[in-house]
């Protein structure tokens, strides 16, 4: 199957201009202008809807659907680095766990590309399970992976050991999120997270993987200063590692910033409430763009949801009031913040959501549009931005607003 993407302007994320993109079965396949014209095949038994500018044609037998994009934009699917996949929360009694991701969520607003994890909690959920939804969403249509390990150290792992994981089980392809900083982590010691970093980073050699740690940063005073004890004492380099949840303060986002400089990865999770904005949370997007204004480098930097996470209210006296469930549709809410308020350039702000967190975590075939790449597309209005259609792995999952699945599950009758 060959899919001819037309005069849409393309953002690779760097801008390319207006180009025609042709995808062949799930890949990108070449990227040019005035690709194809009406000429090289013939039109003569088009198979054309009315509601979409669609015409397949026969082409040395190969079925070619070409897309009239104008007034559109495509970007590269959003890759999005942490998302508890299969519910987390639970920190306030059982009635406080979080549903697991539904797919639809993450087709519906542009996100191709997910990475699973575990968090407080890998005592009643488990590798096993995210390792399940992990193969369920793939079949689903988008691309999952996952992290072995949760918040805890000693890291629990699917087999015996965190090389094992890395090494042998594909979907794995780092540590995460280990806690540091939080009341609810394991209180590691640099040596501690000097291991599992350097058991990451070799499994990764070994398995042509790049094996990060994904760090879950909470609250506490000491913020990074583990990870600068662990890259200042030992021979572990600050890009063996990726901070999230960096826009809790203006201080966590300096300091985030000289980790940045250094060679690690930071991540601004775009989940939040009005609560914890008043108590000094800074959005994803403006996170953003304060971390370029005091000189991070750019390809740094990312937003990821945290999406069905667990969003705590607590009222005056520290108890739990409320609830509210981490969204994935909040990452292309956030970049089109990032685009529309804070001002920041189309190709600064979607590499936060695609190439960054792709090269970061070491999925080189995702998040770009570029040749040989996986052909994880959207395409959004120019205006608004909203994601109009989405394509993964070569498959329309959305389509001028309509979300095809291939789920094979429909509500028995009652
Ligand atoms: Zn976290």
């Amino acid at each position: 199957m060959l899919t001819l993407i037309k005069n849409a302007r393309i953002y690779a994320p760097r801008d390319l201009g207006n180009c025609d993109l042709l995808i062949c079965n799930n890949k990108i396949a070449r990227i040019d202008s005035h690709l194809m014209d009406g000429s090289i095949f013939k039109r003569d038994d088009p198979l054309q809807r009315s509601d979409v500018q669609t015409h397949i044609s026969p082409l040395n037998g190969l079925a070619l659907e070409t897309i009239d994009a104008a007034g559109m934009i495509v970007t590269p699917g959003f890759v999005d680095t942490l998302v508890h996949i299969t519910g987390g929360g639970g920190e306030g009694g059982y009635l406080t766990r979080t549903p697991e991701l539904n797919v639809e969520e993450a087709i519906n607003s542009g996100v191709t590309t997910v990475i699973g994890a575990l968090g407080t909690d890998a005592n009643t959920r488990s590798l096993r399970e995210l390792f399940g939804k992990t193969k369920s969403l793939n079949a689903q249509g988008i691309s999952c992976f996952m992290y072995t390990g949760s918040y805890e150290v000693p890291i629990r792992t699917l087999t015996t050991s965190i090389k094992d994981d890395i090494i042998f089980v594909d979907p794995i392809i780092g540590v995460g999120e280990v806690a540091i900083a939080d009341h609810r982590g394991s209180q590691p010691t640099a040596p501690e997270l000097a291991r599992i970093a350097a058991e990451a980073r070799v499994a990764g050699m070994i398995s042509g993987k790049r094996g990060v740690v994904l760090i879950h940063v909470g609250e506490g005073k000491e913020c990074l200063s583990l990870l600068h004890s662990v890259i200042d004492t030992t021979e572990v380099s600050a890009q063996h590692f990726y901070a999230t949840h960096i826009n809790r303060s203006e201080a966590l986002i300096k300091a985030g910033v000289r980790f940045a400089k250094l060679g690690g990865g930071i991540d601004f999770t775009a989940s939040t409430t009005d609560t914890l904005v008043k108590l000094g949370e800074i959005r994803a997007s403006k996170a953003l763009a304060m971390a370029l204004r005091l000189g991070a480098p750019s390809d740094r930097l990312t937003m990821s949801s945290d999406a069905q996470g667990s969003l705590p209210h607590f009222d005056s006296n520290g108890k739990l009031d409320g609830l509210e469930v981490g969204r994935i549709d909040s990452l292309a809410y956030e970049l089109k913040l990032a685009i529309q308020h804070e001002g920041l350039d189309i190709p600064v702000a979607l590499a936060a959501v695609t190439r960054n967190p792709a090269d970061i975590t070491g999925l080189y075939h995702k998040g770009r549009i570029s040749v040989g790449a996986d052909a994880d597309i959207n395409l959004l209005n120019a205006e608004t931005l909203a994601v109009v259609s989405v394509m993964a792995k070569g498959k329309w999952l959305k389509r001028d607003n309509v979300i095809h699945t291939s789920s094979l599950f429909c509500r028995a009758a009652p």
